[in-house]
């Protein structure tokens, strides 16, 4: 199917009327600019915006706290509250959904970062020769700290067990086959490939099924950062045989800063009892847990990973927000919304911004989700301030260290006007 696009706004409006989901953006609360006017939010690469039934969710649980105290833990009160002691329950089937996974892989737990710690201690285990941990020279830097500390950590040198695989000069996308010759050349030293499925800066949607498969062909283990891939791309981690795989819940799940994050770990080693762990109570047998004995009897599901008690008004904004992905029929009708909000956008910067803005996202639908990379070409204004005066012009947006402007029209709550409007306003900032 090819669309047929025009410059006008009335093209944004057909494209608007015409998108089955359409509906959805009335159900989010959209910011507001400091003079009052609704914001063209396209930053939910960075912090998704809140359905706006979260607060009823939030206010259930706060009732019931109120009403029921302690039993609140074991009962029921009333939808859409749920019991708190298996609140994470509530949400692995439809979060497994998202992530193309068996409910029994997927729980929600503490934040991304401390859910990467918790997996490579079960799933980078060093050798004497067989230690290194490959990750791309772009990595989001809370992951590459993580890295480095679980290296140290287990007696090893970061310098030499750290290897990474980078763009070729002059480029700024990772090459498949680069990535695949890294892992080759590693081969037998390799312990673990830790590499995100849609790379932070670029908007890169990298062969995570390719990745886990040549891992696994050198002997290493193979684990995915899901930060701005769940939400924005389909995603099978089962068939794709990923090892372990960690998401936050703030950006394109739209659950709120800080919300608590996923954790998938392949059924293959869900029931392992040779893997270390870090253990809490919430790790252990549901029916003996509260006996109090020190035995760890680890639940045989990724749950045995649990370290505490969920954190349930970081929570409840899952709850209501997975209910909204649900509804929308899951991630293939938003990649069908997805692949044309980026032909349009596509479309209007070779028409009105040719020489002006350079889009170092892959052009392969393969390879991107919504999100765009907009590198101000040199001769015109610098990029820092065009992103600044977007912000004062109500478009917010974000800038990423040296000069990438990263937008991400999103198909929940995003519209085609909104995409037109940017461009309106970056070609007015650009002349
Ligand atoms: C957003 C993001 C994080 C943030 O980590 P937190 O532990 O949630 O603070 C980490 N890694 C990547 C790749 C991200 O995109």
């Amino acid at each position: 199917m090819t669309e047929v696009f025009d410059l006008t706004e009335a093209c944004a409006q057909r494209l608007d009327d015409q998108d089955p989901m359409a509906s959805f953006r009335h159900e989010f609360v959209l910011p507001i600019t400091p003079e009052g006017e609704t914001e063209t939010y396209l930053v939910g690469n960075s912090l998704g915006i809140p359905p706006a039934q979260t607060g009823a969710y939030l206010q259930a649980e706060f009732a019931k706290w109120g009403k029921m105290g302690v039993r609140g833990h074991e009962v029921t009160d009333q939808e859409p509250d749920y019991p708190w002691a298996s609140y994470q329950e509530s949400l692995a089937g439809p979060m497994a959904e998202l992530v193309g996974a068996k409910p029994e892989e997927v729980t929600v737990m503490n934040s991304l970062t401390t859910n990467l710690h918790l997996l490579m201690v079960s799933f980078y285990q060093p050798t004497a020769e067989r230690f290194k941990i490959l990750i791309e020279g772009h990595a989001f830097p809370s992951d590459h700290f993580a890295v480095e500390s679980q290296i140290r950590q287990r007696g090893f040198d970061p310098t030499g067990a750290l290897v990474t695989v980078d763009p070729r000069p002059g480029e700024d996308c990772l090459r498949e086959e680069d990535i695949a010759a890294a892992i080759e050349q590693h081969g037998d030293q390799l312990a673990l490939v830790l590499f995100p499925g849609v790379q932070y800066y670029t908007g890169q949607v990298f062969d995570m099924a390719s990745i886990a498969t040549q891992g696994h062909a050198v002997g290493a283990m193979v684990g995915f950062d899901l930060a701005h891939a769940v939400g924005n791309i389909e995603l099978e981690l089962h068939d794709w045989d990923a090892d372990f795989a960690a998401w936050c819940t703030y950006k394109y799940l739209n659950s709120g800063a800080g919300a608590t994050a996923g954790c998938f770990v392949h059924q293959r080693h869900i029931a392992r009892t040779d893997l270390p762990r870090f253990e809490g109570w919430w790790g252990t047998n549901k029916a003996t847990r509260f006996e109090m004995e020190n035995v760890f009897d680890p639940i045989p599901t990724v749950e045995g990973w649990q370290t505490s008690n969920p954190p349930v008004f970081a929570m409840a904004p899952i709850r209501s927000s997975l209910e909204v992905f649900t509804r929308a029929g899951g991630m293939g009708p938003l990649r069908e919304k997805t692949e044309k909000q980026i032909a349009y956008l596509d479309f209007l910067l070779a028409q009105e911004l040719p020489t002006e803005i350079q889009n170092i996202t892959p052009q392969d639908l393969a390879q991107r989700g919504c999100q765009f990379s907009l590198r101000v070409m040199p001769g015109h204004r610098p990029g820092r301030e065009v992103f600044e005066a977007l912000e004062a012009a109500g478009v917010a947006c974000d800038w990423r260290y040296p000069d990438v402007i990263r937008i991400a029209p999103v198909p929940l709550y995003n519209t085609f006007l909104d995409i037109y409007r940017f461009v309106q306003i970056l070609k007015e900032m650009l002349q």
